[in-house]
């Protein structure tokens, strides 16, 4: 399998240097560039398969090239603001990046972020599998479609736009429709790691998934809070 290909923007030389680092020592394919410009020239010419994101660059607003990369790539996108404070504005923002990292941050926990996002492929394939075999990859709950082969998802039919984290916290609570998932629980399955310190995250982008889903006229199921512990699919 060849390894994964990876894009670095970051105009400043020490973190980009650092996340270039650590990310090829962990077997990706890395790229590095400077600015804006540059980030779109390389996305073009190559699409890699996930894209750390600094919010400062000197060309560009990084909340606008987020845009920009989503319209034109299904890479995943992990960005680096420089406050933690920022993160809350970013998730606001709804620019649709699929994780955020506040600098400083440890490269350890930078590796298992970007491993835990290439855990699943950038693209679906371009042939269709069998039914049969295409069919055990569709959950169908009342109005709710999760296609897990092409990582689609259908409000009676027509395809919702979600950014992959979205999908894949929708995608682990129709695998268990009535259970109750804990917070903890999706941090582990969707973001791969223990760090308590991201429980709003999660938060943040299911309170992002639920817009999306009512937005497209989801009734049933919905997405109900257990306060304090986690989130269930349940049919209203
Ligand atoms: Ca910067």
């Amino acid at each position: 399998m060849a390894a994964s290909s990876v894009l670095v923007v970051e105009d400043t030389d020490e973190i980009r240097e650092l996340v270039s680092t650590v990310l090829g020592r962990a077997g990706m394919d890395v790229r590095a560039v400077a600015s804006g410009a540059e980030c779109m020239a390389e996305v073009r010419r190559d699409p890699p398969d996930l894209i750390v994101l600094d919010l400062g660059l000197p060309d560009t607003d990084g909340t606008e090239l987020c845009r920009q990369i989503r319209a034109e790539t299904p890479a995943y996108v992990l960005m680096l603001t420089a406050r933690a404070e920022e993160v809350d504005l970013l998730i606001g923002l709804a620019v649709g990046a699929d994780g955020y990292m506040a600098k400083p941050f440890s490269p350890r926990e930078l590796v298992a972020r970007v491993q835990a996002m290439l855990r699943f492929p950038r693209t679906a394939p371009a042939a269709a599998p069998e039914a049969a075999a295409a069919d055990e990859r569709v959950r169908r709950l009342a109005e709710l479609e999760v296609d897990e082969e092409t990582r689609e998802v259908r409000v009676d039919g027509a395809v919702v736009d979600l950014t992959r984290t979205e999908f894949d916290l929708l995608a682990a609570l129709a695998a268990r429709p009535g259970r109750v998932l804990q917070r903890e629980t999706l941090l582990r399955e969707v973001w791969d790691t223990d760090w308590e310190g991201n429980l709003r995250l999660v938060e943040a982008h299911m309170s992002n998934l639920r817009r999306k889903l009512v937005a497209a006229g989801l009734q049933t199921p919905e997405i109900r809070t257990v306060r304090g512990v986690g989130y269930r699919l349940v049919a209203a």
